[in-house]
């Protein structure tokens, strides 16, 4: 179940939404803003609702929607799309290396849903960002606190390793050190544990589903499409349409805030929704009657 989330990590983000508050004050009145800063609001300025107040991002499910993913015995399911037929479609971003804050700001103005999976080396910018990724003018400009103002912008924050590694070459030990050691660092940096799991290439074992669930993850989450540069859908299906309950995959990469937009605009224009991928998984994971 995702019902991980506890009290105080709701309290957390409920003070992460000050943050927001104050950043959007402070981005309002035409001020400069680094990454991973938030000055004081302007003296004067309107309060902004927090993103508790307006409600979760996204379509949530309506009663008896969404289908149940079945249980893969006692281990973490294995999940790249939502059982339902509401058409509805999920964003998910990974990696962390180019560190735009105007796509921060996108998300939080437009109330965007999306899920991001971080991993360390990419957000600490630790070596050569991935080639298609590189050249960017954002690349570990906010580090964590790039992390933190997408929380702060209602965004959940989940694993995706420490260091980016086919996961089927690692034994069990060193898989757990990857999961755990990534769980442990966003808990420390972010102030929620991550509830899900991005395996790095979509490659992963049964040693894998072992170590999430030692480090408390709750579900793998792989993906039925990527987005390519200029918001291009490609799809891992022959029939190359969306359907209801697709996992769209995008990175942290240059050009992202122009390549969502179009992105949004074709999704919503072929008459889908974007929906809250843990209400969802919520929903698709409950336990059988
Ligand atoms: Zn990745």
């Amino acid at each position: 179940m995702i019902t991980g989330r506890s009290g105080g990590a709701r309290l957390a983000r409920a003070g992460a939404g000050i943050t927001a508050v104050a950043l959007l004050a402070a981005c309002t009145a035409g001020q400069a803003t680094a990454p991973g800063t938030a000055s004081a609001p302007t003296a004067g300025a309107r309060p902004q609702p927090s993103p508790e107040e307006l409600g979760p991002p996204g379509a949530t499910p309506r009663p008896g929607e969404v289908g149940r993913i079945p249980s893969s015995g006692s281990l973490p399911p294995v999940i790249s799309s939502i059982p339902t037929r509401r058409k509805v479609v999920f964003l998910t971003i990974d990696d962390g290396w180019e560190q735009d804050p105007g796509f921060v700001r996108q998300v939080r103005d437009q109330r965007i849903p999306i899920t991001a999976f971080v991993m360390r080396d990419a957000v600490e910018a630790i070596g050569a960002p991935d080639p298609a990724g590189g050249q960017g003018r954002f690349v570990g400009r906010g580090k964590w606190g790039y992390v933190r103002l997408l929380r702060d912008a209602g965004v959940p924050i989940e694993n995706h390793t420490l260091t980016h590694p086919n996961l089927r070459t690692l034994g069990y030990d060193a898989q757990k050190a990857e999961l755990c050691g990534s769980s442990r660092l966003i808990g420390k940096e972010v102030g929620v544990r991550p509830t899900l799991f991005r395996p790095p290439f979509g490659t992963y074992n049964t040693d894998t589903q072992r170590a999430a669930k030692a480090c408390g993850l709750q579900a793998l989450l792989l993906w039925t499409a990527t987005v390519q540069p200029g918001g291009k859908i490609a799809y891992q299906v022959p029939d190359k349409r969306l359907r209801p309950g697709d996992i769209l995959l995008l990175h942290f990469r240059p050009n992202l805030a122009r390549d969502f937009r179009i992105l949004v605009s074709k999704i919503k224009r072929r008459g889908f929704e974007l929906g809250n991928l843990d209400a969802y998984l919520k929903a698709a994971l409950r336990r059988a009657k």
